[in-house]
């Protein structure tokens, strides 16, 4: 999300004149997105305005935007006088005001408020893309897990209405995407257009000439309908991988997190996805060590992750954020507890993984070129599966989508050779 923010923060400047660079000092004004889901995302913000302090031009402004600003206000002010303007998530499509603003009253500028307009209504129809794209069809939360920074930063649901994002998707498609991103905190939540859901906004999105692909992120598994895991069958541009994100595997922390849902509901959820695509590969997000979690509810994650069988993960160290109710619960965990819950985690999830990377030895599929690799010669794709995959291939098919054979795998990616394309 915050990617997708960052792009669309350069097309609102670029409409007053402004070029991205990637060299700070080159830049007039410097943007530092930000997120505040961690304590670790958060305290980054700081280390890198030391960075920029040496590095840019005398006079650049420095724009700090995201959840930082919507959750510590002025504070970050107070914290370093290097920042200019704060702006938070909701109101970045008036950067280019608030630069105006800054530079008529030569003073700092802070807007972190929930306006009632719609942002997207704004912000300009975007004229550039990547291969693959982000598009924003959902915002906010309104699930208040415990642990959670999210339904206080980015505010309550919001769905954008289908007849905007169809209309996005396909400027990013004239702009040179082939794949979309369908992007939400709560995404299979969407609700922008009244009897409709997600799988809806998918089969309508599918219908966009030029456009290759589609995916979508991040799903709550209890908000998944019939519908959305029926498109998976349908829907042959829709790949097959879904996020799902279970965090424990105890009834008792999901319930402590107020996650609506148990593990047995959750395991039926998977079931129904693998029953319309046998091959999907299934995601999700883990916390260890959340308040209370004692061992016997660990081993139950271990377990869950063992029937499950994950393609791919994010696990982390439950991270108490101020304001939530698990930062004040009594039985925090202690730090090295943590640590070595998920070093046991994440070296049984590395195992999945390289498993399931392992497994596509010898397979051909298509693959999405859209950057340059680490090699001389290389270029970097993603596999239906979202496996980062190498390829020897020129530059000049940058962009494409090609066929291939895999060749090698580790547990964070392919190697892969091009064979012959199906047009010669
Ligand atoms: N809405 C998604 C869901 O419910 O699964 C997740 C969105 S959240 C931005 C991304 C991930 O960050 C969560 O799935 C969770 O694993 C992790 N996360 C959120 N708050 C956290 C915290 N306080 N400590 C550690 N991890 C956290
Ligand atoms: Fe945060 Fe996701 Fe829970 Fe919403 S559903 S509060 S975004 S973890």
């Amino acid at each position: 999300m915050n990617v997708y923010d960052s792009t669309r923060m350069r097309d609102a400047l670029a409409v007053h004149g402004y070029q991205e660079t990637s060299v700070p000092s080159k830049a007039d004004v410097i943007l530092v997105n930000t997120c505040h889901i961690r304590e670790k995302a958060s305290e980054k913000l700081f280390s890198e305005l030391g960075r920029l302090a040496r590095e840019k031009k005398k006079n650049a402004l420095v724009v700090v935007a995201g959840c930082v600003v919507q959750a510590d206000g002025v504070e970050i002010l107070r914290r370093s006088k290097l920042i200019d303007i704060a702006v938070g998530p909701q109101n970045y499509h008036l950067l280019p005001e608030l630069i105006l603003k800054y530079q008529r009253k030569n003073g700092r500028v802070i807007r972190a408020d929930f306006p009632a307009e719609s942002k997207f209504d704004y912000l300009p129809i975007p004229q550039k893309s990547g291969a693959s794209a982000f598009l924003a069809v959902q915002e906010g939360c309104d699930h208040f897990c415990s642990y959670c920074v999210v339904p206080y930063t980015r505010g309550c649901e919001f769905s954008r209405p289908m007849k905007e994002i169809v209309s996005e998707a396909k400027a990013l498609v004239k702009a040179g995407a082939k794949e979309i991103m369908l992007l939400g905190q709560n995404v299979n939540g969407w609700h922008g257009d009244k009897g409709k859901d997600l799988g809806d906004v998918i089969r309508e999105v599918a219908k966009i000439r030029g456009l290759k692909r589609i995916r979508y992120t991040t799903s709550y598994p209890s908000e998944t309908t019939k519908n959305l895991i029926l498109a998976h069958a349908d829907t042959p541009k829709l790949m097959p991988y879904i996020h799902l994100p279970i965090q424990s595997g105890s009834n008792r922390v999901l319930k402590a997190m107020n996650r609506q849902y148990t593990v047995e509901e959750y395991e039926k959820v998977v079931a129904a996805f693998r029953k319309v695509r046998p091959d999907i590969a299934i995601s999700s997000d883990f916390i260890v060590g959340f308040p209370g979690e004692t061992e016997a509810d660990f081993e139950e994650t271990l377990k869950l992750v063992e029937r499950v069988g994950y393609a791919s993960s994010f696990s982390f160290k439950f991270s108490a954020r101020p304001g939530t109710p698990a930062s004040l619960m009594k039985n925090q965990i202690p730090e090295e507890i943590k640590t070595k819950r998920l070093m046991r985690l994440q070296a049984l999830l590395l195992k999945q993984q390289r498993a399931f990377n392992e497994a596509t030895i010898g397979k051909v599929f298509e693959v999405l070129l859209t950057e340059k690799g680490k090699g001389r010669g290389q270029l970097l794709g993603y596999s239906p599966y979202l496996q980062g995959t190498v390829v020897k291939a020129p530059v000049s098919i940058l962009g494409e989508i090609v066929r291939v054979k895999v060749v090698g795998a580790s547990a964070t990616s392919l190697t892969a050779e091009l064979v012959k394309q199906k047009n010669g």
